[in-house]
């Protein structure tokens, strides 16, 4: 699959369609590029999506049956995939809960659900043993190095909080060991972004981890972290080489441990990064010196990646009859509505303004930004007490509401009734 440089017809008809009944800011996923991302994956033994990415219980139900497993970073998540239909009773362990602390409340449900607990620290391994002797763990390693696409997004390396730092790991074997805990596997999830030299790197870093861990083993997982096309034109990840290194490492976990190793995947944004755009109505158009705002009914309340991490999204204006807007093309930057200089579409990492060349829209045209399929919705907020906007699934030429738009009442109603502790 490449990603296309301009939007498909259907899809901005879809877009519309969708905008006419429910109005903006607006999600919009298509079913088929999500089918067709875990059909890229299926010569991995288990894909688990981490499903922070998206949750939407029908983005999971989705990837549920096309045999995808699911990973829980919150309480709120495993009763995401249970809603969604994943048994945590299965032999294969269809959900696991990753995280670097957990509280009391996760804790009840996982031992009452038997999922498995991938451990990012040691305190971690002494709660579960404590609470449930003989629970099913993984452990996530930080080997002592990491990459990523940005410095938040970097989860390896000293400066990560994610994972058991290396020089704990015999520590928390131990502790496996004192609670009788069973460990299930070894998991490093690296930054986001994929470089080859790198992956290797990775790979000998779980070899060594397998050693030290001298027992059996009934997996590994590589993490998520693989890498999507932004822009037109950016090459795809090569899945093949990237699962060749992988299974290589496996194949050697094997003959060290001695018995069969499954080898997992986790990732969020490769399944449903592209598949996902946002569509928002311009509403003002302002001449700034010699360059142009255009301000936009969607915020990073609602799309926070540019925002946070300073992530491209390419945008497309297209007119309310569905046609690109043309003309000559000017200097864009692409702006929200939240009272907050930062709520800027168009800038890069460290918050500098980007000015886009592109024809100029005018107010009541739509603004879709692309590629935003992972970490949009899930990322949104209510700054500003602004509602949650609804998510709309394509398929097959289908237009399904899969969540409503959030009203400003239900967002007041936590307030009401106040009273006395
Ligand atoms: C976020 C996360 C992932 C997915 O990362 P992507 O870059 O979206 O692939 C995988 N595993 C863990 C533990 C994560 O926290």
């Amino acid at each position: 699959m490449t990603r296309p440089s301009s939007l498909r017809p259907d899809l901005i008809d879809a877009a519309l369609a969708s905008v006419r009944k429910l109005g903006t800011p607006l999600w919009l996923y298509e079913a088929n590029l999500i089918r067709e991302r875990a059909g890229q994956l299926a010569m991995f033994d288990c894909v688990r999506y981490a499903q922070k990415a998206n949750s939407n219980t029908h983005v999971l139900r989705l990837l549920r049956s096309l045999g995808v497993f699911v990973d829980a970073v919150s309480l709120g998540e495993i009763e995401r995939a249970l809603v969604a239909g994943y048994d945590p009773h299965s032999p294969a362990h269809e959900i696991v809960f990753t995280a670097d602390i957990i509280d009391e409340a996760t804790l009840q449900r996982v031992v009452e659900l038997g999922i498995p607990v991938n451990c990012g620290s040691p305190d971690m391994l002494r709660q579960i043993g404590q609470k449930a002797k003989g629970h099913p763990v993984w452990l996530r390693i930080n080997p002592g190095f990491g990459h990523g696409h940005s410095r938040k997004t970097n989860t390896g390396g000293p400066s990560s909080k994610h994972g058991i730092w290396h020089e704990e790991f015999e520590d928390s074997l131990r502790l496996v060991d004192e609670y009788g805990l069973t460990l299930i596997g070894l998991h490093m999830h690296i930054g986001s972004g994929v470089d080859y030299a790198h992956l290797h790197k990775v790979c000998d870093a779980m070899l060594d981890a397998v050693r030290r861990a001298d027992r059996p083993l009934q997996a590994i997982s590589a993490g998520g972290g693989l890498s999507l096309p932004y822009k037109a034109g950016e090459p795809e990840i090569d899945i093949a080489e990237y699962h060749a290194a992988w299974d290589r490492t496996r194949r050697e976990a094997e003959a060290i441990t001695g018995g069969p190793v499954r080898l997992e995947l986790e990732p969020g944004r490769y399944l449903v990064g592209n598949a996902g755009i946002l569509i928002a109505e311009v509403r003002a158009v302002k001449k700034v010196a010699d360059k142009h705002f255009v301000l936009i009914d969607a915020g990073f309340s609602d799309l926070a990646r540019p925002a946070m991490y300073g992530s491209h999204h390419d945008i497309a204006f297209v007119t309310a009859a569905g046609e690109p807007v043309a003309g000559p093309e000017t200097p864009i930057a692409v702006a929200g509505p939240l009272c907050e200089s930062g709520d800027v579409f168009t800038q890069q990492e460290g918050g500098f303004v980007e000015f886009r060349e592109m024809p100029l829209p005018k107010t009541g045209d739509f603004a879709i930004l692309r590629d935003a399929g992972a970490y949009g919705a899930t990322m949104s907020s209510n700054y500003n007490s602004r509602p949650l906007a609804p998510e709309v699934m394509l398929d097959g030429g289908a237009l399904t509401v899969i969540r409503k738009r959030q009203s400003i009442a239900q967002l007041l109603a936590l307030e009401e009734g106040a009273g006395p502790l």
